[in-house]
């Protein structure tokens, strides 16, 4: 039996000192869900949130050890499925992965009660971004793109969010952030994909997008020109579509690693969908939120290989003999995996003190937006305080991808 979260002392050094109980306190909104009815498994305090976060991360451990880790080498070497109706078919162990963490409860990770979700921290979600990406990197790429909920409960309007949101923490169905196009990578205020609104007010969305990863997934965020005349980022909205066979798969990317997750290229013909939050905002707000976010999964994701990199180096260092022993012992060897666990050990460090402080910043804004009995002088202090945590992001983030 392996877990990857309890046999990592270096993440448990980390989840005993940090200040888990404070994140706790706020991101609980100081344990009213106990009683709201909002679910019947929110935590009545501190300490039984930290036991749940530990408890959620024993189960993610458990998963990875026992189940992606050994399914890895094989969905690699065989990869996902194209079919000729333009649609895809994951391999049955990255399949069978998913339908273990749904079981598990582990789909809507980030997501608050009222939908289903386990209303976990950024930075508990950035734990288990890591052991799963130790596990399998490529399994991370499905499991990470729960930011997509994210967005959509950061962004959309309620309907949306009650269609869609219950059905990510289910685990029924899986998105894709669907922004590059053949002309548009780095620079997507080039997007070209038209968005165009009928008489009744409905969306279709026409044009070609490519490298997406889970191109497949049923819920597609898609960024798209609403304003023809404007030929810049201010033109671009930003769309939420269903998976039909009015959005074809019409490649999968041939890559050097992580063959497990489908990368796409996506033909839209007249497909239609939903405008989230408000035209125009689409690049310039909301997929500047998602790619913040995105970033810390990148890292947490490097860390997990480094990880995973950092164990496999050390073992051979105990275990190939020359010169009548391990080469653990020739000082060379010594050193590199040494140096190995230090960086290993410092990027961690980092990218969980970037996500605490994603998490700060999150709820700072999300209290100041709804708490309506916020006295003046609280106000002007959050306000300084969202200001001071903006900048510290802002730094460590990329720092840390
Ligand atoms: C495996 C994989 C998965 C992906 N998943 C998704 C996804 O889910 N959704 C999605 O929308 N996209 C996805 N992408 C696309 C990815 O975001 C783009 O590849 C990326 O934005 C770069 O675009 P490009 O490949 O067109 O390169 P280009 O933008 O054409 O860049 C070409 C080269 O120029 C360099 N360059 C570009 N601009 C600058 C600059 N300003 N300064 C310095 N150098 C620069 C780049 O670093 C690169 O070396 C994925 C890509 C890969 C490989």
């Amino acid at each position: 039996m392996a877990n990857f979260f309890t046999d990592n002392a270096d993440i448990q050094f980390l989840f005993n000192h940090i200040d888990l109980a404070e994140l706790a306190r706020i991101q609980e909104d100081e344990f009213v869900h106990a009683d709201d009815g909002a679910c019947d498994y929110a935590p009545a305090d501190e300490a039984d949130t930290v036991d749940n976060y530990r408890r959620i991360l024993e189960i993610v451990g458990q998963v990875a050890g026992d189940m992606i880790a050994p399914n890895a080498e094989q969905v690699d070497a065989e990869g996902n499925t194209l079919n000729q109706d333009g649609t895809v078919t994951l391999h049955p162990l990255v399949q069978k992965n998913l339908d273990r963490l749904t079981q598990a409860d582990m789909m809507g990770f980030t997501l608050p009660y009222k939908y289903g979700g386990l209303n976990c921290p950024n930075l508990i979600y950035t734990m288990a971004t890591e052991i799963i990406s130790r596990a399998d990197c490529s399994f991370m790429n499905m499991f990470g793109l729960q930011g997509i909920a994210e967005t959509v409960n950061a962004f959309a309007c309620e309907e949306i969010k009650d269609e869609v949101l219950p059905r990510f923490a289910r685990g029924e169905v899986t998105g894709a952030m669907v922004l590059t196009e053949p002309d548009a990578g780095s620079d997507l205020q080039a997007v070209r994909l038209r968005a165009t609104q009928d008489e009744q007010g409905n969306w279709c969305l026409n044009g070609v997008k490519r490298f997406i990863t889970n191109g497949c997934g049923e819920i597609l965020l898609t960024l798209a020109r609403s304003e023809p005349d404007i030929a810049d980022g201010r033109g671009l909205s930003l769309f939420i579509s269903e998976r039909s066979e009015k959005v074809k798969v019409r490649h999968l990317e041939s890559k050097l690693g992580i063959h497990g997750s489908p990368t796409c290229e996506l033909v839209y013909t007249d497909t239609p969908a939903k405008l989230v939050g408000e035209r125009q905002r689409g690049l310039i707000t909301y997929v500047l939120a998602l790619m913040n976010g995105a970033r810390v999964g990148i890292a947490s994701q490097s860390l997990g290989v480094a990880e995973a990199a950092y164990r496999l180096a050390r073992t051979y260092a105990h275990t190939r003999c020359q010169f009548g022993g391990p080469i653990k012992r020739l000082p060379a060897v010594a050193e590199m995996v040494t140096d190995m666990a230090i960086h290993v050990e410092a990027a961690r460090a980092l990218t969980y003190e970037t996500s605490r402080v994603c998490d700060h910043e999150r709820n700072n804004l999300r209290i100041m937006e709804w708490s309506k009995d916020i006295d003046k002088d609280e106000k002007k202090r959050r306000k300084q305080l969202a200001r001071s945590l903006k900048r510290l992001n802002a730094m460590l983030t990329p720092m840390s991808k």
